[in-house]
C-alpha cells in the first residue's frame, strides 16, 4: 500500500470516528475572557512574526542584491533539471497548451478578412503591420505571448490576404527607392 493510499484510509476512518462520536469533537463554549485572552494572544503572535518576517525579507533582499547573477544562475539549472527529469510530461503540457491556443487563434482568424479584397481564408491571411519600422506579425513566433500582447499587436495590423501582402509589400518596396 503507496503513502498516498495510507493516507487516504486514515482520512476515511477518521471521518467515520468523528461521525460515531460527536460529544468526543464538540467545542465548549469559550467564556468572554477567554476571548479576550485568545485574542491578546494571536495579537502578540502577530506582532512577532510580522517582525520577524519583516526582518527575513529585508535580509533576502540584501543576500539577492549581492548575489543575483549567481542566483539567477541556480534558478536556471533548478528549471533545466527540473524540465529535464519531467521531459515527457512537460512536452505534452507545452502541446496542449499550443492546442489550446491555435484553437482560440483559429476561432479569432474566422472572424476576419482580407482588407483589400475581402478574401477570408484563414490560412492565408496575414497581419500586416501599419507602422513598417515593426516587424510582421508572425503567428509562429507569437503563439508563445500572452493574449493580451497578441491582442493588442492585433490591434496595430491590418489583415491582408497573401496575395495583397505581397503586393502592398512591392508598393512599399517601390514608394521607398
Ligand atoms: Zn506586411
Ligand atoms: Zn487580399
Amino acid at each position: 500500500m503507496s503513502t498516498e493510499e495510507q493516507r487516504k484510509k486514515k482520512r476515511e476512518y477518521m471521518q467515520e470516528y468523528r461521525k460515531r462520536n460527536p460529544e468526543k469533537f464538540k467545542t465548549k463554549p469559550k467564556t468572554e475572557e477567554q476571548k479576550q485572552q485568545h485574542r491578546e494572544y494571536m495579537r502578540k503572535y502577530r506582532e512577532k512574526n510580522l517582525g520577524y518576517k519583516f526582518r527575513e525579507r529585508e535580509r533576502r533582499k540584501e543576500y539577492y542584491s549581492e548575489n543575483q547573477l549567481e542566483e539567477q544562475r541556480k534558478a536556471r539549472e533548478y528549471m533545466r533539471k527540473r524540465y529535464l527529469a519531467n521531459k515527457d510530461r512537460e512536452l505534452a503540457k507545452g502541446r496542449d497548451r499550443y492546442r489550446k491556443k491555435r484553437i482560440e487563434w483559429d476561432a479569432f482568424l474566422a472572424t476576419k478578412e482580407c482588407t483589400h479584397c475581402g478574401f477570408s481564408d484563414p490560412e492565408c491571411l496575414d497581419f500586416h503591420h501599419m507602422n513598417p519600422a515593426k516587424k510582421d506579425f508572425h503567428v509562429s513566433a507569437m503563439m508563445s505571448l500572452s493574449w493580451k500582447r497578441i491582442y493588442a499587436e492585433a490591434e496595430k495590423c491590418i489583415v491582408l490576404c497573401a496575395n495583397c501582402h505581397r503586393k502592398e509589400h512591392a508598393r512599399l518596396k517601390r514608394e521607398t527607392i
